[in-house]
This record gives C-alpha cells, structure tokens and sequence, in this order.
C-alpha cells in the first residue's frame, strides 16, 4: 500500500475558515494528482494519501510540490496502533537508509495508546540500536524517524518534504493578474496564488505592429502558472489602436501613464466579468520611470478596485530568483518587443499630477477605447489537457465588428 502524510500550516487555520481551508486544500490536492486513484482521508488536522498502483512516490511528491497551503509532506508508512507493527515499520525506515545517528519522534493526537510519547521514542529507539551501531543524537541526528500516534493507527516516515506553504489556491477569492511577459508579472501572479488566490492572467500586445513573440511567451508563462492552480484563463488584448490613438491626441511624456490607466481599466472590466475582487501588476518601486510613487498613484486612480503589487518591496535578485524557482525565468529572459516600447516616448513624465492626466485623457474616449479593446479580445482556457478558445462575451455587446484571432496557430508557435 502507497501512503503519504501531509500536514498543512497550522498557524493559518484559526477559527470559522478551518473546515472551508482543508475542504480547498483536499480539493486541490486532488487535481493535481489528476487520474491518479487515490483517497485523502483528514485525521486530526493532517491528511492521510493513499494511492493505487505503481506510480512511484517520485511522481506523487512532484504533484504535491505544487499544491499552495502545504506545509510538508513524507512518504509513509502506515499501521495499527500495537508495538509489534511499530517496530516492523521503523524497522524498514531504517534499512532503507544508511546513517551513524538518529532519533525517535513520536507525536501523540490519540492519547489512549497505551505508551506514552517519551516511552514510545525509548523503546523503539532501543529497537533500531538492535540493528545498526548508529548511535542516538536527540540534537543533531542524521536521521529522525517521525511517529504520529492516531485514531487506530500510527503513520511513520522518515523525511520530511517542505511544501510551497502559503493557502490553498481558491480559498481568497481571485484577482486578475496584468502578466506582460517580462521577468516580474509572472512572479507577481504566482505570489497572489500562494496566498489562495485564482489568478485570471491577463496580457496586452501590439501585434501585428509587433511580432507573436510577446503572446507566445505568455502562453508558455500561463501554463508554467497554471500548474500551480490547475485551471486558468487567459485574456489576449489588442492594444495597438488604443496606443495610436494616445499617441496622436495626448502630450508625449505621458503617454506610458496614459497606456497603465488604460491598461488597469480594461482588467478592472475583465475583473468584473469573473468577479475578481483586486488587480495585480508586477511594479516595483523606482525601477523605471512609471514606477514612481506618484505615479504609481496616478495609475491606480482611473480604477475603484484595488491593485496589489507583491513585488514593490523587493530587490531584483529576489524576483529574478523566485522566478527561477517557479521555471518562468527561461520563458521571460526571451527577447520580445514590448507592447509599451513600440510608442515609448523619450522622456517619460516621472511626476504625473492627476490633474496632469485629466487634461492629457480630456480629448480621449477612454470608454471607447476600454469596449473596443475588450470585443477584440481573445479567451483562453488552460487545464491539464491543454488550452481552448472561449467565446469572448463581449464581441456581441459593443456590436463592432471582430477582429481575427490574433492567437498563434501550432505553426506560427513552433
Ligand atoms: P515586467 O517584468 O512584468 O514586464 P517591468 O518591471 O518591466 O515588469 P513595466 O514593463 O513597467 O515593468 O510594467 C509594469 C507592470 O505593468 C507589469 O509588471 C505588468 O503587471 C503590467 N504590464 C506592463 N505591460 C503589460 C502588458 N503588455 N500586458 C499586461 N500587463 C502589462
Ligand atoms: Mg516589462
């Protein structure tokens, strides 16, 4: 029989949200494990996994590395609450690894077995010194064989699997996520998500003005993701006539801050559709010449609904490493033409007042411009199986005519 123990964060599962929390956990772990048949059973604030078959534990630890709101995991054994059974276990833990020191760790959830904890760790620790001249090390051993004391059983393992912590994915609610194809964005969506967060991606291109790469590197960036959550969309964007449009009719030191406040519209829209409750961008304090405080303000002040930029705080080395981590770093460092490039002016304003901007947005229709972007958007679904196209529920609603899809064919993509 395949078993594994899986505890979660404790600390994060205080009060009413506990049973909502492991239910989204159970679920998740679940999904990732896909076709795999296996049973989750809950006992006292842990989870038991039992899976069918020969699917090698190197498979399941890989899917369970990715589910958000575990805390960590171990292969285990699991056997009736006697003494005899116990010892055959620790037994096998032991001759499946070589150490020179080791201790015994046992927890007790069910205080009726009849050994205490203490007389537990001494009379199976006595057991392995039968076996092995390894010696005990209650600070420092090379290996400590963990023993849970449950309902009617014990579960025993020997190595302990740190999770991705955080909350399970689902369990605050989602966001739309602004994902550009750069190094931050991605990282930024990928934070919201370890904080129990859907993240709906979001991405503007300027195609054909510019070329598919931009697209392309987001799809690969929204299925690196989506292992993390294990269904998302994506919305594909036409920004190009909106940016002609700033380009000829406002001043040129704020067109970026014109193409953010535009941006952040059109995924407030977005957001109301799929009843996201918040925004998300990759901006971090002072990397560029958008990302000043005031105008950091300015930006946000076109939209009601909150916008949450995980990464304001960090340095680059800690962005660029978390996206190593999570595999987007490769997709991103790809050479692309940015959508805000293309029409980048020389001397981008770094002190937009709103008042600035209102002026600047005076002679735009920036409804117009948000309705049309969204009619010719492209809606993606991901999940295990692959990507497909939804119906975009707009195009009827602003009554223009569509646009072709601007998504790259198998053929364009490879
Ligand atoms: P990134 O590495 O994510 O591109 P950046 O440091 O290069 O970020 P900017 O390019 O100024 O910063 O963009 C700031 C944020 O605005 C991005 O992190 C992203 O959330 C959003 N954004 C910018 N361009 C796009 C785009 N084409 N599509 C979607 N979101 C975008
Ligand atoms: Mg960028």
């Amino acid at each position: 029989m395949n078993w594994a123990i899986i505890h979660y964060g404790e600390l994060a599962l205080k009060g009413k949200n506990r049973p909502a929390f492991e239910k989204q956990l159970r679920r998740n772990i679940r999904r990732a494990l896909g076709g795999l048949t296996a049973e989750i059973e809950r006992s006292h604030g842990r989870f038991l996994l039992r899976w069918e078959g020969d699917t090698p534990w190197s498979e399941v630890r890989s899917r369970l590395e990715v589910v958000f709101g575990t805390a960590y995991f171990a292969p285990a054994r699991v056997v009736d609450l006697d003494l005899q059974q116990l010892k055959r276990a620790v037994a096998e833990l032991a001759g499946e690894r070589s150490f020179s020191s080791f201790r015994i760790r046992t927890r007790r959830a069910e205080k009726r077995f009849l050994l205490t904890s203490q007389e537990t760790d001494r009379d199976l620790g006595a057991w392995v010194q039968t076996m092995t001249p390894a010696r005990v090390d209650l600070t420092h051993p090379e290996v400590t064989f963990y023993v849970e004391v449950l309902p009617g059983r014990a579960v025993l393992y020997a190595e302990k699997i740190p999770g991705p912590g955080g909350l399970p994915v689902g369990a605050s609610g989602r966001v739309v996520s602004l994902v550009s194809g750069g190094i931050d964005s991605p990282v930024a969506a990928w934070l919201l998500m370890k904080r129990g967060c859907r993240a709906v991606i979001l991405h503007f291109h300027s195609y054909p003005f510019t070329s598919l790469a931009s697209q392309e590197k987001v799809l690969e960036l929204t299925q690196l993701l989506n292992a993390y959550q294990f269904s998302s969309r994506l919305y594909l964007v036409p920004f190009a006539d909106a940016q002609r449009e700033i380009l000829v009719s406002a001043p040129e030191p704020y067109r970026v801050i014109l193409y953010r406040r535009l941006m952040l519209r059109m995924a407030q829209a977005i957001a109301h559709r799929e009843r996201a409750k918040a925004l998300v961008t990759g901006d971090n304090l002072g990397q560029v010449a958008s990302q000043t405080l005031i105008n950091l303000a300015t930006s946000e002040a076109a939209v009601s609904l909150p916008v949450l930029r995980p990464l304001i705080g960090m340095d680059k080395q800690e962005i660029v490493a978390l996206a190593q981590r999570l595999g987007t770093y490769e997709v991103s460092i790809r050479p692309h033409d940015d959508c805000c490039q293309l029409f980048m002016p020389r001397h981008p304003a770094t002190r937009a007042s709103p008042a600035e901007i209102d002026s600047a947005e005076g002679t735009l229709d920036m409804e117009a411009l948000v309705r049309r972007g969204l009619n010719q958007a492209t809606i993606l679904r991901f999940d295990a199986s692959g990507s497909h196209e939804l119906e975009n529920p707009w195009r009827e609603e602003a009554r223009l005519p569509a646009e072709p899809s601007v998504v790259p064919s198998e053929e364009q993509a490879s």
